[in-house]
């Protein structure tokens, strides 16, 4: 049987293993097809190729583009393009260059309840200083001992409307899909039951989406319950968008759902990797 993971993070952005390790542990849980999407970085891709190749596992590039649409912020996955295309490269620098800005502002909130010393914490757990995240922040916050884990902290800060949150202009969904379909690639939804969107907005969306070029859409992910693998189901079939699945595993321990341990694509839907 096929199980296809094509969504998960090494150190390369906010995973806990680095790339090489990620990729053997997807062998050893019996994922047959990797794909490797660090959030707009691509650093990690030739250490994991390099680990699926010699465990036997087939590997596709990846990444996990961070846009802003209509005031949300929203991911885009890229999947199966060139990495050496210089305009997907060139794209993904300005966001991460807009990641230390972002992780000082963040830092200056927190300061303003009276938690020190944020950005230098969070920078602390980044292997890739240029790639700093909100779960890095997460995990300095539950080092300090201000929340005991990653959903309460997830509850109480970092989040729009909580302290330690600011706005921020990441790429536009047209970018995003022009640096990886002008790769040769596959643009996906990322997890599209995590936003916080109407049923109405969605349908906006994702019908501006597959205007640009998107192609594809998560339906079964680590973060979907099995009702939204019903309605990204059926949606995908709507807009005519292959079918993709993912756990998004961050690391033992801090993911809902290990490498490759989620259910089948529900019957009915074109699987994005018969397109690779
Ligand atoms: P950023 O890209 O810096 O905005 O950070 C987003 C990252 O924070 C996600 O990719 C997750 O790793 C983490 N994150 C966000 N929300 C949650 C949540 N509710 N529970 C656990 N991790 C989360
Ligand atoms: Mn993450
Ligand atoms: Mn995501
Ligand atoms: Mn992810």
């Amino acid at each position: 049987m096929l199980n296809c993971d094509l969504h998960c993070h090494s150190t390369a952005s906010d995973g806990l293993l680095p790339a090489a390790e990620v990729a053997r542990r997807a062998a050893a849980n019996g994922v047959t097809m990797l794909a490797l999407t660090d959030h707009d970085d691509i650093g990690g891709l030739p250490a994991a190729r390099l680990a699926a190749d010699e465990a036997g596992m087939a590997f596709v590039n990846g990444v996990e583009i961070s846009i802003e649409w209509e005031g949300l912020q929203i991911h885009v996955l890229g999947l199966a393009f060139d990495a050496g295309n210089e305009a997907l490269n060139a794209g993904l620098a300005t966001i991460r260059a807009g990641r230390i800005d972002r992780a000082r502002r963040m830092s200056a909130e927190l300061e303003k309840i009276g938690i020190r010393g944020a950005f230098e914490g969070a920078m602390r757990f980044a292997e890739n200083p240029s790639l700093i995240s909100r779960a890095h922040f997460a995990r300095y916050l539950i080092e300090s001992g201000v929340s005991k884990d990653m959903r309460s902290v997830f509850e109480s800060y970092l989040v729009p409307g909580r302290p330690g949150y600011v706005d921020h202009r990441w790429a536009t969904l047209a970018d995003s899909i022009r640096w990886v379909v002008g790769a040769g690639g596959i643009a996906a939804v990322a997890h599209p039951g995590r936003y916080k969107l109407s049923p109405r907005d969605m349908r906006r969306f994702l019908a501006d989406f597959k205007d640009l070029g998107g192609r594809a859409i998560e339906v079964v992910s680590g973060s979907h319950t099995q009702e939204h693998v019903g309605t990204y189901g059926r949606l995908a079939n709507e807009y005519g968008f292959l079918a993709s699945r993912g756990s998004d595993f961050h690391g033992p321990g801090e993911s809902y759902v290990d490498l490759g341990k989620l259910a089948p694509l529900p019957d009915g839907l074109k699987p994005v990797w018969e397109a690779f």
